[in-house]
């Protein structure tokens, strides 16, 4: 019988009918197996998969597959990041509920995910709209609020007019929303935050426990983010009044050469201390335009420094001089207290303000070459700060002194007036979870004029998303227009009283989704113990670099804290992490802007899963960016059609093969195939196992089949089993990255089970020897025994596999080994008495 041509699309369809049939791909909790959870970031509906996706899950894939023939109760889920801003916008655009939008988009994304043949187990499906979902992170709220670790807190926030909502810093782009590109303003808001902060020195901690595990560079990003830094807190006295300005320093050691303080605009005493300034309008219109600025250019070091006077001083605490007080544009509330004692001789940006607003330098810190010398260095003579290390000068009983111990001995001069304290800063900041849209998660609180803010009692929740609200085209949340949903009673008094009508951030959903698949039917508790001990913590996690920050964070602080509400005992939630390049075409990212978007769904259509998986997976390591390139799939489908056309033309003779079945050859070309069989099973194994290098391992098999065609003349009617064997071992092992294909081949060959559940092949080391030879052991002079060595073994191994053998050591009983030759491929002499 004939098999015609390659033809992905029947094959394809064919195969995940019986995966999904069978339900190969569906796990339980099994303690009396090793269990390996692979994970791939999830997806927000947006209703088109595109190839960065097809990139992210194809990866996924490989390993899950992998890892489960090798005999992993592998946990490979999917599901959807349902709730946020552009649902809403669309549903504004084409006058629906966003929930109708968003079920749609993800009707057709399973469908595309699953012509892709991934190994999902979609019975785990979960969508984070849904309030089967969404009612456990209301709950872990109330746990948050109860634990003290949620508050609301009156704050400046990032505000897109256009958009009607709060933005991250890292979404103001130049001072624009990053969707939209409106101008942001600044406003002042009521907002719920989670005390992330609370927890920064343990996220900091356990960053050394994914050493090896997550990439360098994601490590570092995570550090730089929570940013702690060692100094003091310092108070200094304003003048003439009963004030004070608390400031954080990683530089006790300048304090003599401080001559000015630099206040951010938002610090809380601006207004205070020019509430009397006869240039009152002028300093108001002044804050309020920096106050407008894009937080990430009033810290970039570029930025033109500005500033201006408040016209009031505060007294250095060490030299008593009095220091002007300014308002600077380089000075953010973020971090530290928002107000900067400043010293230019040692500050590159207090520098560049002093220069410009004509204020005194005064040097402190003197480089260790003019010290040596005896020289002090000149105020006069600086271009620039100085900022390295160096010994103290102008800084009365501390001169002399390095710098490193003068941080301390400064600060604890200042402890016994209560002007100073050693102290630890972060950079991190607690994490606004209020979003005032319409779709995401209601935060369950309740607003009473007697009894002020109640959370909602557990056995309310939960708080449903109204199905019947009507988005409004100005993009406001509805919400708090409907008196449905805002009107109920106080769960405390009965009163009337008013839900808060603000949604949680979408990272909220995505922080705790990892958790949910362990158990994602579950409905009297959000997951149980027995499913995430066995399944957590995530193996192998694969996803963006884009999210190695805030969505990272903010699942490692859900892990930690959901650990100490007593919901999960992981401390960490992935274990390992992969990121993978980006999808480029003609060298540039694909967007629709540019026209140079690549439609999985074309691909598909044309090639075929398998090829576009194969393509994906062999034009570039994982972790590199990947070129799009359409001879590239064309050579995928090539060599696909290639691998099928051999089980074709020799499927009359093929045997139901298993991989490296070929135990004992007759023939040199059948030894040769052996070989390189062998060697290919070792080759893959590696290279998947050795960061995920799927291109060489590929590239192997590849290398296998072109062997194959070498040799099957010589083979097919001689000793077909030696062929039947190597096309068990290549199909075997290419089916991680091609499934279909190689499981529609097994099937030619006469296999009955499904190669996805098929163990992964195993190698024989002296398959891998090409040369034996004959080496005769000689005791004293006297043959005492023959053994098989590859021909180029190393003497010492020789040597050892000599001394061991039964009849040699017999003779050396009772003797000592005094001298051992070793003659290359011939003879080992042992000399002993
Ligand atoms: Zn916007
Ligand atoms: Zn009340």
């Amino acid at each position: 019988m004939a098999l015609g041509k390659y033809d992905p699309q029947a094959i394809e369809r064919k195969w995940q009918r019986i995966w999904q049939e069978s339900g190969c791909f569906e796990v339980e909790v099994d303690p009396a197996r090793p269990k390996y959870y692979v994970l791939e970031m999830f997806p927000y509906p947006s209703g088109k998969i595109h190839m960065g996706h097809v990139r992210n899950y194809s990866i996924g894939d490989v390993v899950a597959r992998f890892k489960s023939m090798q005999g992993f109760n592998v946990l490979h889920p999917m599901g959807w990041d349902a709730f946020g801003l552009p649902a809403e916008n669309a549903a504004i655009k084409n006058n629906t509920h966003p929930a109708t939008w968003t079920y749609r988009n993800i009707a057709e994304m399973r469908e595309q995910l699953q012509r892709l043949g991934y190994s999902y187990d979609w019975r785990r499906e979960i969508a984070s709209c849904r309030p089967e979902y969404y009612k456990w992170e209301q709950k872990f709220f109330l746990k948050f609020l109860e634990k003290g670790l949620a508050y609301r807190r009156h704050s400046p926030q990032n505000w897109c007019p256009d958009c009607n909502t709060v933005l991250a810093n890292e979404q103001v782009e130049d001072g624009r929303c990053w969707r939209c590109d409106s101008e942001v303003e600044q406003k002042d808001m009521e907002q719920w935050f989670l005390r992330i902060t609370d927890y920064a020195d343990e996220l900091l901690a356990d960053l050394d426990s994914l050493e090896g595990g997550w990439p360098e560079r994601v490590l570092t990003m995570q550090r730089n983010w929570i940013g702690r830094s060692y100094g003091a807190e310092l108070t200094f006295r304003v003048k003439d009044t009963d004030q004070t300005i608390p400031v954080f320093t990683t530089r006790p050691d300048t304090l003599f050469g401080a001559t000015f303080m630099s206040l951010a605009a938002e610090h809380p005493l601006v207004d205070v201390l020019t509430a009397d300034a006869p240039n009152k309008g002028e300093i108001d219109a002044f804050v309020a335009s920096i106050r407008n600025m894009d937080r990430i250019k009033r810290g970039a070091d570029d930025l033109e420094k500005e500033g201006i006077f408040t016209g009031k001083y505060c007294v250095n605490p060490v030299t008593g001089a009095l220091m002007p007080i300014y308002v600077a544009n380089f000075v953010l509330m973020g971090y530290g207290t928002g107000a900067v004692m400043a010293v230019p001789a040692h500050d590159q940006r207090d520098f560049e303000f002093a220069r410009k607003y004509g204020l005194p330098l005064k040097a402190v810190i003197n480089p260790a070459g003019l010290h040596a010398r005896g020289e002090v260095l000149a105020e006069a003579d600086l271009t620039e700060a100085y900022t390295d290390p160096g010994f103290l000068v102008n800084s009365g009983e501390f001169d002399g002194m390095d710098n490193e111990s003068a941080k301390k001995a400064i600060v604890e001069h200042l402890d016994a007036s209560g002007l100073g304290k050693m102290a630890v800063n972060y950079r991190l900041r607690d994490w606004n979870v209020s979003r005032q849209r319409f779709w995401g998660a209601p935060i369950p609180v309740i607003y009473c004029d007697a009894c002020g803010v109640v959370p909602v009692p557990e056995d309310q929740l939960p708080i449903l998303l109204p199905e019947d609200a009507q988005v409004r085209s100005d993009g406001k949340s509805p919400l708090p227009d409907m008196e449905s949903f805002v009107n109920c009673d106080c769960p405390t008094c009965g009163k009337p009283a008013r839900r808060e009508t603000d949604t949680f951030d979408t990272f909220f959903e995505s922080s705790w989704y990892y958790l949910r698949y362990c158990d994602p039917r579950n409905e009297d508790t959000p997951f149980s113990q027995e499913a995430t001990g066995y399944w957590m913590n995530v193996d192998q996690y694969i996803g963006g670099i884009e999210h190695a920050i805030l969505h990272l964070l903010y699942s490692r602080f859900f892990t930690k804290a959901l650990r100490d509400f007593g919901f999960v005992q992981a401390s960490e939630p992935f274990a390992n992490l992969l990121t993978q390049g980006m999808v480029l075409k003609d060298g540039g990212k694909m967007s629709k802007s540019k026209g140079n978007v690549v439609d999985p769904n074309s691909m598909i259509e044309r090639y075929g899963a398998d090829a576009t998986r194969l393509f994906i997976l062999f034009a570039s390591p994982p972790i590199k960016e990947l070129e799009w390139s359409d001879q590239g799939i064309e050579g995928a489908f090539r060599f696909l059609s290639r691998l099928w056309r051999l089980v074709e033309e020799l499927e009359d003779r093929l045997d139901a093969a298993t991989p490296t079945s070929h135990a004992a050859p007759q023939s040199d070309a059948a030894r040769q195939l052996r070989f390189k069989e062998h060697d290919t099973v070792r080759r893959v194994t590696r290279d998947i196992e050795n960061e995920f290098q799927f291109n060489t391992a590929i590239a192997a098999v590849m290398e296998l089949v072109n062997e194959m065609y070498a040799l099957k003349d010589e083979l097919a009617d001689s000793e077909p089993a030696a062929l039947s064997s190597a096309i068990a071992t290549a199909v075997t092992l290419l089916s991680p990255v091609a499934p279909h294909l190689c499981e529609e081949l097994w099937r030619i060959m006469g296999h009955a089970e499904p190669l996805a559940t098929r163990p992964w092949p195993t190698f024989d080391e002296a398959a891998l020897i090409k040369d034996q030879v004959t080496m005769v052991v000689q005791v004293n002079g006297k043959v005492r025994g023959k053994f098989e060595a590859p021909s180029d073994a190393p003497a010492a191994e020789v040597e050892k596999i000599a001394l061991e053998l039964e009849n040699v050591a017999k003779f050396l009983e009772s003797a000592t080994v005094r001298k051992v030759i070793v003659i290359p491929n011939k003879l080992v002499n042992i000399v002993a008495n």
